[in-house]
């Protein structure tokens, strides 16, 4: 065993994890002890899949969609996904340009076995999610945190990115709205930052855009999708699982450069071929389908969200800004923690107060005073998580 460990790819002691299903696997453990965990931990939507699209998958199973796909995904989903992307961004895509993936994140796993390796310098946000990290010093690349500043209102400016590209700048993350903040990337510091990259063709970016439908007080999403001139850099990354509340389906997609769609579907062969076949036909019917369901969860979020930040905010030493996107507040915890570690408070108000967080840490070491309180969960059990955290803190 241990011959095989010293043995194993080289790149696998940088891998790192996401805390988030570290804390969901502590939480699981608390309630089989018999604890009432509220899990503010991990993000994902606590409504279930609309029903439709729940109908389209057992009618595909019944129906007989068994078999393989194509690797790249259905030539009817690509182009659902093509048709939808027109409706919404306004962009014209070809089906050929997009490949279908289990879920969001592979994407970006794809994109980073592709473009990074030694020698390569990758941006990404930090905060941020933490697999950008991880995946870049997988492939030996290095990463380079680009802070997303709370003066900013934790949303991503262009500036920062376009100052720290050099020569060896491979690709460049952005991510808005953005998880763990909830911040949202201004049209015009989108357009600053197409701008910037059309002049450096040879940098990859990667826009990790899969909360562009969550968003509130009337915040715009500008995609970077409607750059044509970043046509042979953009890779998009999008998929199911937030927007329609289908985490454990895993169907995401990414558009890609007409270059780079071909390796990216060679990826998919040599991994898992391609996506489960029913959760395809989900795929269009959550498209295709009426989209109420959708807008009753944001309706839904959006009232969460006042609730969460307004709750936070009146927590002594506790600030919250308000987040425009996703369904994350991310609350400046320095002044209530010890010593202003807020990874061990977020340890505190799992064990004792039962409830979940995501510390900053976690996220990247630009806000290590921050907690990420994701606010998919019920009102009620948002008011019990402020009041349990409300008497750890006055303890
Ligand atoms: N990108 C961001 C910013 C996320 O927060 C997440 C999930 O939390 C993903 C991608 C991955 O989503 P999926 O579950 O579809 O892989």
């Amino acid at each position: 065993m241990a011959r095989l460990i010293e043995g194993m790819a080289e790149g696998m002691a940088r891998l790192e994890t996401e805390t988030a299903f570290q804390v969901l696997a502590r939480a699981a453990e608390l309630s089989a002890a018999g604890r009432d965990v509220i899990n503010l931990g991990i993000g994902q939507p606590d409504f279930p899949t609309p029903e439709h699209v729940v109908e389209a998958a057992v009618k595909a199973l019944r129906d007989g969609a068994h078999g393989y796909t194509e690797a790249n995904g259905t030539r009817r989903l690509r182009e659902a996904v093509a048709a939808d992307l027109l409706a919404r961004r306004g962009v014209e895509v070809s089906p050929d340009r997009i490949v279908i993936t289990p879920g969001g994140k592979p994407t970006m796993f794809l994109a980073l076995l592709m473009l990074g390796g030694p020698g390569a310098e990758i941006l990404h946000p930090d905060p941020g999610f933490p697999i950008y990290r991880s995946m870049i010093a997988f492939t030996g690349a290095t990463p380079v945190p680009v802070p997303v500043r709370r003066e900013d209102g934790f949303a991503p400016r262009a500036a920062p990115i376009l100052e720290r590209m050099t020569p060896r700048t491979r690709m460049v993350i952005v991510n808005s709205p953005g998880n763990p903040t909830g911040g949202v990337m201004a049209p015009e510091e989108v357009d600053a930052l197409a701008a910037g990259l059309a002049a450096r063709p040879d940098v990859a970016l990667l826009s990790d855009e899969i909360y562009a439908r969550m968003l509130y007080d009337g915040a715009v999403h500008r995609s970077l999708l409607a750059h044509a001139a970043l046509e042979n850099q953009l890779i998009l990354l999008d998929g199911w699982s937030k927007t329609y509340a289908m985490t454990g389906w895993r169907l995401g997609f990414g558009v890609w450069p007409a270059r780079l769609a071909e390796p990216a579907t060679r990826l998919c062969v040599n991994s898992w071929s391609c996506v489960n076949a029913a959760t395809q036909a989900a795929g269009v019917a959550a498209l295709e389908g009426p989209q109420d369901a959708v807008d009753a969860m944001m309706a839904a979020f959006d009232a969460r969200r006042r609730l969460v930040v307004a709750g936070l905010n009146a927590l002594p030493g506790v600030s919250c800004p308000t987040p425009e996107g996703a369904f994350y507040a991310f609350a400046d915890m320095s002044a209530a923690a010890p010593d202003g570690d807020a990874a061990a408070l977020q340890r505190r108000i799992l064990e004792e107060a039962h409830v979940a967080t995501i510390a900053g840490a976690s996220f990247g070491a630009a806000a290590p005073g921050c907690i990420r309180f994701s606010y998919a969960n019920s009102t009620a059990a948002i008011e019990e998580a402020l009041a349990r955290i409300g008497r750890l803190l006055a303890g």
